[in-house]
């Protein structure tokens, strides 16, 4: 359909609708005739695929392979047991994955999009998913179209449409009708197509189509997204191959050396077998996934929604964070503390000087007036609504007297906004902005005096901005932006008071003991700047410096570099000297963390290690190119995540040190029992068991692991800094000796002893040795006492649903005629469970020589 080449109304007609929109009985109509404005959906993981992908894994067809070998050799009970094992393992996968799985796209759900519409005269705001064909929707920079429109109105709007057309360059739009019938895409100006972006301006226009109907419907196809790994995952799912070679290498070692000594071959290779699976770490890249996800669901409590899962892992390497002021560092609740008027105004068309300066704030705003009678909009406009609106001088029927021709937004590039409108025979223009951008397109006498009085408020931290009037007897033929503003009378100031919130100066002094460098760069006036960066704590040192743009891009590159790292306040810079800061930044190794709002941050957001958009305040265009959005726009909300970043990182690495010490404490038991002349101690299906029990819930429950207490203390983790530096390899190999030492010590005290248990004995010590390891590595260094037993109740509970199943099995009955085992009497219970915590006692010395070491190079800080 050419809805160009149609008249507004013509339009209206068609799609039965009109400048109000539709009313509430027509939408539901429409809604179930039009569904969703959708694209196909995002290929939505099914309960079947994910139970199907558990059985894709090579180690379960190794693990088929096994229970297919014993049943070839008559022995169906291990058959069975094989079977149940591998159901058991693909269910644990299953429930693993399908956590995440809904996880992730709960967050997928919160950061979608909105969009402003008007139906039945009231200006709402719905889910973008829920516009239908004949809706009136309202643009404004920074959108995102929603759908297909045919544009009613255009002030100034600019659409950059390069995902359909491949033109980068933003085009100039009007709501004219076009004659030409067979204009290309990139031609129909008067049309707005779904996720384009709106540069610039605002306007409105008429749905005409949705969902797959669209113009980027038609090539929906090419826009399927693909799951991102992050930077660990990828490493991981390398490491755990590597591995597996390694394992499978072992095994076969282990096969033919059991061959040789005169083993039954078919138990030998079974045994092999079951130490493959036990050994190979297959879960790893899949359990860092729930680690993450389940991570990024705890932050969106915390008011961070996170949107590309590399963030939640990457967050804890953040060395630098580049916040904005207004929002983040303040509350953004404006109130107009102060207005000064110029004395050189004088009359204009009547009105005296205080009137022409409310009319002006009447004039010049985009705030609107929704159905319940609130103001919405930019705060800072809103202020100045009130304000006007409440003064005895203002009128109130300049409300409906005054019709807008003539709009030039504002935009953080031009710091100002005009407007113009037809005034007793003449016309008005007003513009409102940043007191030097007035002081450039106005003429005032007394600009020494405008400011000493802009200086004077911006000291006190206040946002001040100035207005300028002109009446035109006519209106300039051409509607250039210059030619409105140009020869303004100068009016007055206003000042606003926007108080910093009291949580980000807790949150800026986190910063500053968790090395994270912190820099403001804000588009307000470089005396406000100050104020607040040091009421704040932004700016602590008497070396710390302030810059503006202006001056910044007077620098010389070589002084740029030499200064960058003690500027602390950057004030009224533009979005590309953000880029360029952010650019320097990552230049000199620093992991840079970036907030931002407007259209133009975008690049800056996308270029920053961590994209930080706003979720209140912030443009659709920041959103879609961020790593994360503040629901709360607040700056402590930042520090919260990079807290709980480093919490993830650091849970993630303790459990990769508990499963791979677990399955080195495996493979040394089996290993080398044969070369101390012992008999192999356990059978496939014990040690298939165990790997179950162990890899199941205690592994899982670090990922519920509280945050270490100094977690804010140290400095940030380097990117490149290994996941299992540490001492993690040392670790790993020493404590899985020591606990193929303890079950090999009881194996050989037993059989000495004559215990015809000993097999059961080993059984259990490996199994519970596990449990007090999980236990001791809750902390790198602090002893599990101080730290309290309890602090990890999910850990808890795992070791004793495990210490539990594990008694079943060896008292059971049923589960000992499977399992080879025999009930242990209550002392060799004791003596099991006592030779057991010897790895815990180890590892608790392990950390105590740390924390020595520790304390004795680390005087300064509080003792560990
Ligand atoms: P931050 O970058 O920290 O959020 P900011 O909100 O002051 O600070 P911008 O929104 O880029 O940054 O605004 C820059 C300047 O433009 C403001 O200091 C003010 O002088 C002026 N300004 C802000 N809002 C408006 C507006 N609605 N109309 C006209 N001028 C404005």
């Amino acid at each position: 359909m050419n809805y160009h080449n149609l008249t507004t109304s013509d339009i209206y007609q068609k799609l039965n609708t009109g400048e109000n929109g539709l009313d509430s009985a027509e939408v539901k109509k429409r809604q179930l005739k039009y569904g969703k404005n959708e694209l196909t959906q995002k290929k939505k993981v099914s309960i079947i695929s994910l139970i199907l992908h558990q059985f894709k894994d090579i180690m379960i067809f190794i693990l088929f392979l096994a229970a297919a070998i014993s049943y070839f050799v008559g022995d169906i009970k291990d058959t069975v047991v094989i079977l149940i094992i591998v159901l058991l393992n693909a269910l644990i996968g299953f429930v693993q994955e399908y956590r995440a799985e809904k996880a992730m796209e709960a967050l997928n759900k919160m950061s979608s999009l909105h969009a402003t519409i008007r139906r039945a005269g009231h200006i709402i705001q719905v889910a973008a998913t829920e516009i239908i064909p004949g809706d009136i929707v309202i643009l404004e920079a920074g959108m995102l179209v929603p759908a297909d429109l045919r544009l009613t109105t255009t002030h100034t709007l600019k659409i950059e449409e390069a995902s359909l057309t491949g033109e980068s360059h933003p085009k100039n739009k009007s709501s004219d009708t076009l004659s030409t019938e067979n204009t290309s895409l990139g031609d129909r100006v008067n049309m707005a197509y779904k996720s384009t972006i709106i540069t610039n301006g605002r306007g409105e226009g008429v749905v005409v189509a949705t969902g797959m109907n669209t113009e980027i419907g038609r090539i929906a196809q090419l826009l399927q997204e693909d799951k991102v790994k992050t930077p660990l995952q990828k490493r991981l799912a390398d490491f755990a191959k590597k591995l597996s070679f390694a394992v499978i290498g072992i095994c076969i070692a282990l096969f033919i050396a059991g061959w040789l000594r005169g083993e039954e071959p078919v138990q030998m290779l079974l045994t092999a077998i079951s130490v493959a699976v036990a050994a190979i770490p297959e879960a790893l890249p899949a359990v860092i996934t729930i680690a993450l996800a389940l991570g990024a669901k705890r932050m969106v409590r915390k008011n961070a929604l996170i949107r590309k899962l590399p963030a939640a892992e990457t967050l804890g390497s953040v060395s630098y964070i580049c916040t904005d002021k207004t929002g983040t560092i303040t509350q953004n609740k404006m109130t107009v503390s102060d207005c000064w008027i110029s004395p050189e105004v004088n009359k204009i068309e009547n009105l005296d000087p205080m009137q022409i300066m409310l009319l002006g704030m009447e004039l010049n705003h985009d705030v609107v007036t929704t159905a319940q009678k609130k103001l919405k909009g930019d705060p800072t406009e809103i202020a100045l609504v009130a304000f006007t609106r409440n003064n005895q001088e203002y009128k109130a029927s300049w409300q409906n007297e005054f019709k807008r021709a003539y709009e030039f937004p504002f935009d953080s590039e031009r710091k100002k906004m005009t407007t113009v409108y037809p005034m007793n025979g003449k016309w008005i223009v007003v513009t409102k902005g940043a007191v030097e951008k007035i002081l450039e397109i106005s003429e005032a006498e007394n600009i020494d005096k405008i400011n000493t009085i802009t200086k004077e408020f911006a000291e006190q931290g206040k946002r001040v901005l100035a207005y300028a009037v002109k009446v035109m007897e006519e209106l300039p033929e051409e509607k250039s932006v210059d030619k409105f503003e140009s020869h303004l009378q100068f009016i007055g100031l206003v000042a606003m008071i926007d108080p910093p919130r009291a949580e980000a100066i807790e949150a800026i002094a986190n910063c500053h003991t968790a090395g994270i460098r912190l820099v403001m760069l804000t588009g307000d006036h470089p005396v406000t700047a100050k104020a607040i960066a040091t009421a704040t704590g932004i700016l602590q040192d008497p070396s710390d410096k302030i810059i503006t743009g202006t001056a910044l891009s007077a620098l010389s590159e070589q002084e740029f570099e030499a200064n960058l790292e003690s500027i602390k306040v950057f004030a009224r810079v533009s979005p590309e000297q953000k880029l360029k800061i952010v650019k320097s930044l990552q230049g000199r190794g620093h992991f840079v963390a970036v907030t931002g709002d407007g259209v133009n941050d975008a690049p800056a957001l996308k270029r920053a290690d961590i994209g930080i958009a706003m979720g209140i305040t912030g443009t659709d265009v920041s959103k879609e190119a961020a790593d994360m959005i503040l629901l709360d726009d607040n700056f402590a909300t930042i520090v919260h995540a990079v807290r709980e970043g480093r919490r993830i990182f650091d849970n993630i690495r303790k459990f990769i040190k508990y499963i791979l010490t677990g399955n080195s404490g495996e493979i040394w038991t089996i290993f080398l029992a044969p070369l101390l002349g012992l008999p192999i101690p356990l059978i496939p299906i014990q040690i298939l068991w165990i790997n179950l029990i162990s890899d199941g819930l205690p592994a899982l429950a670090f990922a519920s692991e509280p945050a270490e207490e100094d977690i804010l203390k140290r400095p940030p983790r380097k990117t490149d800094e290994s996941i299992f530096s540490g001492g993690i390899v040392i670790h790993v190999l020493w404590v899985g000796l020591l606990m193929g030492a303890v079950c090999l010590g009881t194996q050989a005290w037993a059989i000495h002893t004559e215990n015809p248990k000993w097999a059961t004995m080993v059984f259990t010590v490996l199994s519970i040795s596990q449990m007090g390891h999980a236990l001791a590595i809750r902390s790198d260094i602090k002893s599990l006492f101080t730290m309290g037993i309890f602090g990890n109740r999910h850990l808890i509970i795992a070791v004793l649903i495990t210490i539990g199943l594990q008694l079943i099995v060896v008292y059971l009955p049923f589960f000992q005629n499977i399992f080879n085992t025999q009930a242990l009497t209550f002392s060799e219970l004791v003596i099991c469970l006592t030779l057991s915590s010897l790895v815990f006692l180890f590892v608790e010395l392990e950390k105590w020589t740390k924390r020595r070491r520790y304390n004795a190079t680390n005087l300064k800080g509080d003792p560990v």
